[in-house]
């Protein structure tokens, strides 16, 4: 016997990589084709069309086969030339990891700072930029959604902000934890380079990721000069035209990529928003219900896809993941930065519903009880009474 087997299936409440459905996992299984040949160009055009639609978006799409860290390579590499400004807001973890990168790669990232309990603040932005007189900024990158916080931020405003301040930068936005899940509008937003990954609101395995591009960035990178090879967007554009890549492509995952469009597609996806933000406002009443806090200090910027649970003082949040998983056989997100070891991430996206995030919350509502940590009983009910609520309701759902 082996002791270390858990029956059932393993809850996996982390925010991404998120469970893939059966029927993604069985197109994924299916034998090799030839990447040159006509099945496989037929494949790639449907995957290139579809993708399209969910970033909404009549502009090409670039699908790498890197994880999301790659396709944030790819937006900078392919628009900037090395000392090139670029401006970023502190959001929390990831947002710091994409400054991180910058500076790497030779460019000059300027941070404007959060406390890590709120999304960007299109005034901020607005504020810097008109400063910049002699237009030194060439992007501003931001998070739709930071995924270490759960915190979203609103990038139509911050659009808004660029052009009141009447500046040139890029736009250029990561939708790792939020595409999918979450209403996103590429062009209507004037974003210029999107950045998306398989794992999270798209339910595949992780090791594929998106750029989506505007107009302007396609021409920003005719003079970029950033050293870059297996992300040019051009070689990808020119062998993409007849639904074929410069290299082997991820074929199976492509497999798996139209298949999940479809069902984003089947579900509806304005109903696939409206149950992420179900799920997300039930995970919320089950924390205030506990009388716990949530990281996000401002409601305008809950996220729909991960909600930050902080934990009194003198309680360990990587011992209650511990704990959980012992016990329950469920995994909730790690905490970040000056954060760490303070909260735990309830991700409540991709292929979810009711009942998995009942089941999530209940866990968690145990280990709260196994981990002595002070909180109040009936969080997992105010979840059931709301979503009772709005399945009752169907219109007030969301
Ligand atoms: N950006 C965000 C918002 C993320 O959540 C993540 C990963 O969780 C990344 C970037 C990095 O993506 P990856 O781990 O796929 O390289």
């Amino acid at each position: 016997q082996n002791a270390s087997r858990a029956a059932g299936r393993h809850f996996l409440h982390i925010p991404g990589p998120t469970p893939v459905p059966d029927r993604i996992l069985r197109a994924i299984d299916t034998p090799l084709i030839d990447h040159r040949g006509p099945e496989f160009s037929a494949l790639a055009r449907r995957a290139l069309d579809g993708i399209k639609t969910i970033f909404k978006t009549t502009n090409p799409v670039i699908i790498y086969t890197a994880t999301g860290t790659g396709a944030w390579e790819a937006a900078l590499v392919n628009t900037l030339s090395p000392g090139d400004r670029v401006l970023m807001v502190e959001t929390g973890q990831f947002a710091s990891q994409w400054r991180n990168m910058a500076q790497k790669l030779g460019l000059v990232p300027e941070m404007i700072p959060t406390d890590w309990r709120v999304g960007v603040d299109p005034a901020a932005v607005e504020a810097r930029l008109k400063d910049d007189k002699a237009q030194t900024i060439k992007a501003v990158c931001v998070l739709h959604n930071e995924t270490a916080t759960g915190c979203m931020s609103d990038i139509a405003a911050v659009r808004r902000a660029i052009d009141a301040a009447g500046h040139p930068a890029l736009l250029m936005v990561d939708t790792i934890s939020s595409l999918a899940s979450v209403d996103y509008r590429h062009d209507e937003w004037g974003v210029d380079v999107t950045v998306g990954g398989a794992q999270k609101g798209l339910m595949l395995p992780p090791g594929m990721s998106f750029n989506a591009v505007s107009d302007k960035a396609l021409a920003a990178g005719k003079t970029a000069r950033m050293p870059k090879s297996f992300f040019a967007w051009e070689d990808m554009l020119t062998m993409n035209r007849q639904g074929f890549f410069p290299y082997t492509p991820a074929t199976n995952m492509i497999q798996g990529l139209v298949v999940a469009i479809d069902m984003l597609h089947e579900e509806g996806l304005e109903t696939v928003f409206a149950r992420h933000e179900r799920l997300a406002e039930a995970t919320r009443r089950a924390v205030r219900a506990w009388g716990l806090e949530i990281l996000c200090r401002d409601p305008n910027a809950y996220s729909s896809t991960v909600t930050a649970v902080l934990l009194p003082e003198g309680h360990n949040a990587d011992a209650f993941r511990a704990l959980a998983l012992e016990h329950f056989n469920v995994s909730y997100g790690a905490s970040f930065g000056p954060f760490a070891g303070k909260y735990f991430r309830i991700g409540h996206l991709g292929d979810t519903n009711d009942l998995t995030v009942l089941a999530a919350l209940a866990g968690a509502e145990m280990t709260l009880s196994l981990a002595g940590i002070p909180h109040r009983k009936g969080g997992v009910q105010a979840a059931m009474d709301y979503l009772a609520e709005a399945h009752a309701k169907p219109e007030r759902a969301a």
